[in-house]
């Protein structure tokens, strides 16, 4: 049962991020104990038994305050980031969408991943940037033609995830620019860790809520996903290969702005939280 994050590195700064473990009050720094731990998060799934071994005893570590470190994207460069439209019934409806027999798939390029406090930034190309909170899935083990009874063995665990959405591409142009839309640059916040789906049995039944400047936009549970977390890993691994380190955005519950009357989109200076029980909360402010 674990929460794992990375941080920028304390010291220097700069770009890179060590692997920290998290708990509710601090950060235990294991990549500067244990030696050999690679860049990327994803490449410690394969050993972690080991690795949980490994951290059994958390006061072999160095601590320091949450207050006191700034977290970047648990994962910097997934293979995959697959996301889920309509998979909430009111979000579906209010966006005049019918449900269907099979999900809408779309998927984002990893260079729209940024962590926890980094900015959103507004494509001058686009007026109605747009917020989606979602809960986000982390693959844990390669496969493909997955069985729905055996998709949570090929699941790591979950964070908290944005899927920042340009409606004026997404659907404002010749034949609906989904792709575009949604994978501007900084269009796929992350974090603030993984937790484990140890650590998250109920991950079938969460709170998610998002807030815009404090006010609540969003606010549902994930026991209304109409394709649950099974099926979805089930489904995708039919068209690809799941891979360790993929992302599964499953969907947002209703209260888009895009559906608000009047509109609500993104502005500069905007601080956008999404929140998901258990799991934290992912705060990006939003910058032109
Ligand atoms: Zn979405």
């Amino acid at each position: 049962m674990t929460k794992i994050a990375r941080v920028w590195k304390h010291e220097t700064r700069n770009d890179t991020s060590e692997l920290v473990i998290v708990d509710d009050q601090f950060v235990y720094r294991v990549e500067k104990t244990i030696a050999s731990l690679p860049d990327d998060t994803p490449s410690l799934f394969p050993r972690w038994e080991e690795f949980a071994e490994q951290c059994s005893d958390l006061n072999r570590f160095e601590r320091l305050p949450l207050n006191e470190i700034r977290f970047a994207p648990p994962i910097h460069s997934p293979e995959k980031i697959i996301c889920i439209g309509r998979n909430y019934f009111e979000h579906a409806e209010e966006m005049g969408s019918t449900v269907g027999e099979i999900p809408v798939v779309f998927n984002k390029f990893p260079t729209a991943i940024i962590g926890p406090e980094q900015p959103i930034v507004l494509p001058p190309i686009s007026n109605q940037v747009d917020y989606e909170g979602e809960l986000v899935v982390v693959i844990g083990k390669s496969g493909q033609n997955i069985s729905q009874d055996q998709a949570l063995e090929h699941v790591f665990g979950f964070c908290c995830g944005h899927d920042v959405s340009a409606r004026d591409w997404q659907k404002g142009k010749p034949g609906g620019q989904w792709l575009l839309g949604k994978t501007f640059d900084t269009f796929a916040p992350i974090g603030p860790f993984i937790a484990t789906q140890d650590a998250v049995p109920n991950f079938g039944n969460l709170n998610i809520q998002t807030r815009i400047n404090g006010e609540v936009m969003q606010d549902s549970n994930t026991d209304k996903l109409i394709f649950p977390v099974e099926y979805l890993v089930s489904h995708l691994s039919q068209f690809c290969t799941l891979r360790p380190g993929d992302l599964i955005f499953t969907g947002t519950p209703p209260g888009v702005g895009a559906a608000r009357d009047p509109q609500v989109f993104l502005r500069p200076g905007d601080i956008v939280e999404i929140e998901i029980e258990n799991l934290g909360v992912l705060r990006n402010p939003v910058a032109s």
